[in-house]
C-alpha cells in the first residue's frame, strides 16, 4: 500500500488546498469575462470572514471551482487547473492505494454519487460493445444480483438495455455459480452476446459481497464477451481495508471499473461518488459536441463542484492509510459486539463477516422499536428485514439502548417474515 496516500498535518493540508485555489482563476484580480461562473454570492458568503481564511473546504466552496470533465485524460478547463490537480491525486489514491491499480493506469472522476458512477460504467460498456464489437443494442444485457442497488435498473431503463437478476440465497445472500450459469444461458437463449456484469462489494441492504470468481468462471466457461464493474458504493471505503487478498481490486484482470461512494462510509459531503476505470475505456463516452468545454467531456454529469473532490482528499489525507484501518477496525469490533448481543437473544440476522451492516429478520422487531431507532427496512410496504448500519456515531452506548428495548418489548407486529 501507500505510494500516493500519506497522512498529512492540518497545516500541510491547508497550505496545499490554498495553493491550489490560488492556481485557479481569480475572478477579482483577473479579467475573466467568458465563463458563466463566479464565486458564491458574496452578499451571503463573504470570503473575507476571518474563519473562512482558516478553512480550506469552506474557502473551496465559496471560490466554487468547476471540475467539469475528466482530468485524468487529455486536457481540462485551465481555469481550475489548481484544484483539478488535487482531484487527480485523489483518483490515484483511490485507484492505486485502495484498489491496487498501477500508478497512472486508471481514469476517473468524482461523480454526483454511486448512481451516476454505476450508470457511467454501464454507459461506457454499452458503447464499447457497439464501437469495438459492432454490437447491436439488443445484443447487450446487464447481469447483476437480486440484491444489487436499484441504480442498475435506472441504467437499464436509460440506456435501453435488458437486465437480468441472479437470485440470491434468502439466508446467506450468496449467489451460487449454478444459478449464475442458468441466468447466462437464459440470456444466451434470448440472443444476448455481450454482457455487462455488476459485482457487489457490499450491498446496500445486507453488506454482502459477491464472489467474483463465481461470475468470471461461468462467463469464461460459456465463452461470453463481458465487462465487469464492481459496485463498491457502500463498501469501497470499508471492505478493501479488512479483506486481505481481496479479489475485488484492479489486480483482478477481469475487472475494469469501480464505483466507490465517499459520502457513505467516508463521511464526505453528498456529491462524492468516485468512478474509476482502466485507461482506454472512457473514450467510448466522449461527447465531442461538448465543444465549448476545454478538453471536451467524458462524464455523465457536466458541471460539478471542485469542493467535493477537495473534501474527499482532505478526509483521506487527514486520516492517512493507517488511521483509516483503525477507523474500520473499530467499526468491525462494534459490529461484532452487537452480533454477540443478538446471538444471546437468539435473534436471527444476516451479517457478512467483513461488514458493518447487521440485517435483522423483521419478526424480532416491533414497529415502535424500528421507528424509535431509525432502523431501515428492505421494503417499506412489506418489511422482511431491518438493518443497523454501524457508522462512526453508532456507538456501543447507543446499541445498548436498542438491545434493552428489544429485551423489554413484545414480539413483532411486523406482518411478513
Ligand atoms: C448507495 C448505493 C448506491 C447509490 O449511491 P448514491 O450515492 O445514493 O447514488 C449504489 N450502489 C450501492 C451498493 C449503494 O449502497
Amino acid at each position: 500500500m501507500d505510494t500516493h496516500w500519506k497522512k498529512k498535518s492540518q497545516e500541510d493540508i491547508k497550505s496545499i488546498v490554498f495553493k491550489a485555489l490560488e492556481e485557479n482563476v481569480n475572478y477579482d484580480n483577473q479579467n475573466i469575462l467568458g465563463i458563466p461562473a463566479s464565486y458564491l454570492d458574496d452578499k451571503v458568503f463573504n470570503q473575507d470572514d476571518a474563519f473562512v481564511k482558516q478553512a480550506p473546504f469552506i474557502s473551496s466552496l465559496i471560490q466554487n471551482p468547476n471540475h467539469i470533465g475528466c482530468h485524468t485524460l487529455g486536457k481540462s478547463e485551465s481555469f481550475f487547473q489548481g484544484t483539478q490537480d488535487i482531484e487527480k491525486n485523489l483518483i490515484e489514491i483511490c485507484a492505486v492505494d485502495i484498489l491496487n491499480g498501477e500508478s497512472g493506469k486508471q481514469d476517473g472522476y468524482i461523480a454526483s454519487g454511486g448512481t451516476e458512477a454505476n450508470i457511467q460504467a454501464i454507459w461506457i460498456y454499452r458503447n464499447y460493445f457497439i464501437n469495438e464489437h459492432a454490437a447491436n443494442r439488443e445484443d447487450i444485457c446487464i447481469i447483476c444480483s437480486e440484491d444489487s442497488h436499484y441504480s442498475m435498473d435506472k441504467a437499464a431503463n436509460l440506456l435501453v438495455l435488458d437486465i437480468y437478476k441472479v437470485p440470491v440465497d434468502n439466508d446467506t445472500r450468496e449467489i451460487k455459480e449454478e444459478t449464475i450459469r442458468e441466468v447466462i444461458q437464459e440470456c444466451q437463449n434470448q440472443n444476448k452476446k455481450y454482457f455487462i456484469v455488476i459485482c457487489n462489494m457490499m450491498t446496500t441492504m445486507f453488506g454482502s459481497v459477491d464472489k467474483v470468481e463465481a461470475y468470471t468462471n461461468q462467463l469464461t466457461d460459456l465463452s461470453c464477451e463481458f465487462k465487469l464493474h464492481v459496485d463498491g458504493a457502500y463498501g469501497g471505503f470499508y471492505y478493501p481495508f479488512i479483506k486481505e487478498d481481496s479479489q475485488l481490486t484492479f489486480k483482478n484482470q477481469h475487472i475494469s471499473s469501480f464505483t466507490l461512494d465517499a459520502h457513505k462510509m467516508a463521511q464526505a459531503p453528498y456529491g462524492t461518488g468516485v468512478f474509476l476505470i482502466r485507461k482506454g475505456y472512457m473514450q467510448n463516452v466522449n461527447t465531442q459536441q461538448a465543444s465549448y468545454v476545454e478538453g471536451e467531456d467524458y462524464t455523465l454529469i457536466g458541471s460539478r463542484s471542485g469542493a467535493n473532490a477537495i473534501a474527499v482528499w482532505m478526509i483521506l489525507v487527514k486520516n492517512g492509510p493507517f488511521g483509516w484501518q483503525e477507523k474500520v477496525f473499530i467499526l468491525q469490533k462494534r459490529t461484532e459486539w452487537m452480533c454477540n448481543q443478538l446471538n444471546l437473544l437468539n435473534i436471527e440476522y444476516f451479517r457478512h463477516p467483513m461488514s458493518n451492516i447487521i440485517t435483522i429478520r423483521s419478526k424480532y422487531l416491533n414497529q415502535e422499536t424500528t421507528s424509535k431507532f431509525g432502523l431501515v427496512p428492505d421494503n417499506h410496504a412489506a418489511p422482511n428485514w431491518f438493518k443497523i448500519v454501524i457508522m462512526d456515531h453508532v456507538t456501543i452506548e447507543k446499541l445498548v439502548l436498542l438491545i434493552e428495548d428489544i429485551k423489554s418489548s413484545t414480539p413483532s407486529d411486523n406482518m411478513t417474515n
